[in-house]
């Protein structure tokens, strides 16, 4: 079958990988001049599989509203007109209930548990070397950080997950250098929690999938897709192209493109940055990757770097880089490792999350015939591509996936 696949992000290219690996002839169409240069550019790399980050939690809402006036706040609203946003916030209002954030999390890590998996499998496989840490420590700052966890961490328990909480002097026999300076009232450590350098990831995929014989078109826009039944047509400037079937994972620009076909899914950008500085003292840098639940700011070690992700922004401009939510970044990185890096000199970098209301992604068919979804990761595309792309491929190829996909299709929105 000739499957076509919008976007070379991590989640286009890991679908691709394995559409290649079922014996699909395949096309990425990528709008940029390489892969990975959105959203999976600079993202933190954290791999939470053990307690995935889910932003629709009980006591949320409270949360963002009492830091709304704080300058370094780690979530940002900028109201606009628009009625997605409106939407977005009431359906988002909505999921944040315990029964919901119960459910959000199992769908979310169900993808999560079974993409290490797959990763894993990758990993031995073709010997891949992304920069990859083992272990995520969470940090709370003061107890009423730790009581807004309490409803994760009684799903840590009863799901039989592996972690520990542990006081100041537990977290720094976990990471050495962090800092006693600042106030730390408790810990998280999930063993099985991960890093990764995403995009480097992603170009080492997207090589062994040429390999494969994917084919990548670059600088290729996708306009729009029209069904004719059985092919799908794609608009492409002043030409198109067809495919006997297509994998939408264009990321934020997804939800345009799911509209052209009269398709319309909740799915909103939520911008974050990150900072990527140089090590310059290595006793004195994190080893692996760490959360700082305050802000929602990850800490993670990148080979010879560290990496400062985070902040929420809904309703900014996409593409600007805002002082203040730069310094919350230097900020957190001095907090906790003030000697590791000097953070004022380093690369910052803006992007957004793809994000539906209640945080699990949408896979599979949707009502289009021969057009696929895989869309809507938020904020752990990184930790669900490659099981997410492993789901597309065995779909398209009428095979059963490994995992239930109850709750994660477009029938949740029907
Ligand atoms: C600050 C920040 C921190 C994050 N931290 C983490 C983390 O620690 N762990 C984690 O798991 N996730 C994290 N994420 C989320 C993660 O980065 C994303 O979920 C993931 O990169 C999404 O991958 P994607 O391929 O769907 O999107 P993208 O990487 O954005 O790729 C989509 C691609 O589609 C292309 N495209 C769009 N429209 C068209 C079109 N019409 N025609 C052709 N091409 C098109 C784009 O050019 C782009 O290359 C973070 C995100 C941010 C912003």
């Amino acid at each position: 079958m000739q499957v076509a696949v919008i976007g070379g992000g991590v989640i286009g290219v890991c679908t691709a990988y394995y559409l290649a690996e079922a014996g699909h002839e395949v096309v990425v169409l990528e709008r940029h001049s390489n892969v990975a240069e959105q959203a999976s550019f600079g993202n933190a790399g954290i791999i939470a599989s053990g307690d995935v980050p889910t932003w629709a939690a009980p006591g949320m809402s409270g949360k963002i509203l009492s830091m709304l006036l704080q300058t370094e706040a780690p979530v940002k609203f900028s109201p606009t007109m628009s009625r997605s946003f409106w939407r977005w916030v009431r359906l988002w209002m909505r999921e944040c209930r315990l029964e919901r954030f119960r459910v959000n999390k199992e769908r979310m890590q169900r993808v999560v548990g079974y993409s290490r998996d797959v990763l894993h499998e990758l990993r031995h496989q073709h010997e891949l070397d992304y920069e990859s840490t083992q272990g995520y420590l969470q940090l709370f700052r003061d107890r009423r950080e730790l009581q807004l966890a309490e409803p994760a961490l009684a799903l840590l328990a009863d799901s039989g997950t592996p972690h520990r909480l542990v006081d100041g002097d537990g977290a720094r026999e976990i990471e050495p250098a962090l800092s006693s300076q600042t106030d730390l009232a408790a810990a998280l450590y999930l063993p099985q929690g991960e890093s990764g350098n995403c995009p480097l990831f992603t170009k080492q995929l997207k090589v062994l999938a040429q390999k494969m014989g994917v084919t990548f078109h670059f600088n290729a826009e996708v306009k729009s897709l029209r069904s004719s039944g059985q092919r799908v047509t794609l608009d492409i400037d002043q030409q198109s192209f067809q495919a006997d079937a297509v994998v939408l994972a264009a990321g934020v620009d997804s939800a345009a493109l799911l509209a052209t076909l009269g398709l319309r899914v909740p799915l909103y950008p939520v911008k974050g940055y990150s900072a990527t500085a140089q090590i310059r003292d290595f006793d004195e840098a994190p080893r692996s990757a760490l959360m700082d639940e305050a802000y929602k700011v990850g800490i993670v070690r990148m080979g010879s770097r560290i990496r400062i992700a985070g902040t929420a922004e809904l309703g900014a401009p996409l593409h600007t880089l805002r002082d203040a939510s730069l310094r919350t970044l230097i900020k957190v990185g001095n907090d906790w490792f003030p000697n590791a890096a000097n953070f004022h000199s380093a690369s910052f970098w803006c992007g957004a999350r793809s994000m539906l209301p209640d945080g699990a992604p949408l896979l599979g068919p949707t009502p289009i015939n021969n057009v696929f979804l895989n869309i809507g990761h938020g904020a752990n595309g990184w930790a669900m591509a490659p099981g997410s792309g492993r789901i597309l491929a065995d779909l398209i190829s009428h095979r059963t996936p490994d995992i239930d996909l109850d709750g994660l299709t477009i029938e949740r929105y029907n």
